[in-house]
């Protein structure tokens, strides 16, 4: 090994030039998520993968640029997503992207990439990951967001929509999270055609009293006024035609079944006939989960949503196939645990602490440190600290129950120190007999410790 001289590197502090650069924050709307919150995103994902697993669901991952059309084409022109919230750009090599703001379009894309509509229907996959919109953040609301979901590709059976309303909601229980589905059907797109002009012949009279964004939807795609926080909207929507008048007789009937299903298993569904989900490819079953509560006037962000979309797939230039499935953000899911869990969870126990001393003792502490957690310790190590006290006082604070010493002696000798941390006695063993000797303490330990 050659050793080439490095440039003398600066003390800590030390100033690199007159000017100090000024220091940068993650971008707005976006953040950091620091490990004493990974606990709480470790707990949601390892809820998403063990129900995910239990209802025989495959992961699936999609790259988080796509080409542009797939999201304009998939979500809709008119949506509020691709009219002014997608971070798009073209490449240097000139292709028009997009970062996912939602991940359906992707994972029908895959699907017709993949040809998996030759695989036994329906396709049942899950993924987890970040999604980017540029919306005005506030709270609950960010540009770069996580979310968790369930697609079920190639079948229409209404048992597949209560299925994933059921999957949805027994996740949140897992997590001790109370939820109610929000239901609606918005039938197919004909019937949805006919609503839209009753709609229109409701609201038109009434836009003197709109704001101009209002008018613009009302204009362009006027089921979207039905989602609108804006009081005047609400209060106009009380009186407004409701869709199930509109439906098409398959369409009530599969909603009926979807009822039905539900009620057979327990889920707790509200029906919400002005639940229309902002992105225009879903039909018939359309859902959104809430946290239950019994304060009917506060306002609530959703914590998830989903639903039908039987022509997605042929939109993006697939066979005509039905499919349905669920989204739901993780940042609000997180953001609910962390408020139930008042005391910050226990920091986990640490069996061995590795001190070292002299440099002899430190190389032979590296190998050392890595037997043991090949043999299924917890080990905990402050390598680069050359003070014994330093290193004992860490391994008191991480609560070590032993630490092994290990000095110039010791590795002349061939033995280690085994220090026992609760009743400050010291034994020296045989290096070689090292991790047997401390599975024998432990095992003594723990029957002392039940006795
Ligand atoms: P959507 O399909 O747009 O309704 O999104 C599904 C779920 O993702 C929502 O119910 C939210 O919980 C979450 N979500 C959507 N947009 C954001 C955002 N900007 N920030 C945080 N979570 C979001």
């Amino acid at each position: 090994m050659s050793i080439t001289k490095k440039p003398v590197a600066k003390k800590p502090g030390e100033a690199t030039s007159k000017k100090t650069a000024q220091p940068l924050s993650s971008v707005r709307g976006m953040r950091d998520i620091l490990p004493a919150d990974q606990h709480y995103w470790r707990k949601a994902f390892e809820a998403a993968q063990n129900i995910c697993d239990s209802y025989r669901f495959d992961r699936i991952e999609t790259p988080i640029l796509e080409e542009t059309p797939l999201f304009v084409r998939g979500v809709g022109k008119q949506t509020d997503i691709v009219e002014k919230e997608m971070y798009s750009f073209e490449t240097s090599g000139g292709d028009k992207v997009t970062m996912r703001p939602e991940n359906t379009a992707a994972i029908c894309r895959s699907y017709i990439q993949h040809g998996m509509l030759n695989l036994p229907q329906p396709v049942k996959l899950w993924y987890w990951g970040s999604m980017f919109r540029h919306e005005r953040p506030q709270s609950g609301r960010y540009r770069e967001f996580w979310q968790f979901g369930c697609e079920m590709l190639g079948d229409d059976d209404a048992v597949v929509d209560a299925q994933l309303a059921l999957l949805a909601w027994k996740y949140m229980q897992s997590l001790g999270l109370d939820t109610v589905v929000h239901i609606n059907s918005i039938g197919t797109p004909e019937s949805r055609l006919n609503y839209r002009n009753a709609l229109v012949a409701y609201f038109r009279p009434k836009r003197n009293r709109m704001s101009e964004d209002d008018k613009k939807r009302l204009l362009k795609n006027p089921l979207r006024l039905l989602d609108s926080k804006d009081p005047v909207i609400m209060e106009m929507k009380m009186e407004a035609p409701q869709i199930v008048d509109w439906l098409d007789e398959s369409s009530k009937n599969h909603f009926m079944h979807v009822l039905e299903y539900l009620d057979e298993v327990g889920v707790p569904y509200q029906l919400d006939p002005f639940l229309v989900r902002g992105l225009d490819y879903y039909t018939r079953t359309v859902f959104e989960l809430y946290e239950a509560t019994d304060d009917q006037n506060q306002h609530q962000n959703a914590l998830g949503g989903g639903g039908r979309y039987d022509g997605l797939i042929e939109i993006l230039g697939g066979k005509e196939t039905p499919a349905a499935g669920f989204s739901i953000g993780i940042d609000r899911v997180v953001s609910l645990l962390k408020n139930r869990e008042t005391t910050p969870p226990p920091a986990e126990e640490i069996d061995v602490f590795v001190a070292q001393l002299g440099e002899s003792g430190r190389k032979r502490a590296l190998a050392l440190f890595e037997e043991l957690r090949t043999s299924g310790f917890k080990v905990a190590e402050s390598f680069s600290k050359s003070s014994i006290k330093t290193q004992m006082d860490n391994a008191n604070r991480m609560g070590a129950k032993w630490t092994i010493i290990i000095g110039q002696k010791e590795v002349l000798d061939g033995t280690v120190i085994i220090r026992d941390m609760d009743a400050g006695t010291q034994e020296i063993v045989d290096a070689q007999k090292m991790a047997q000797e401390l599975k024998k303490k432990m095992i003594q330990k723990s029957a002392e410790s039940i006795s």
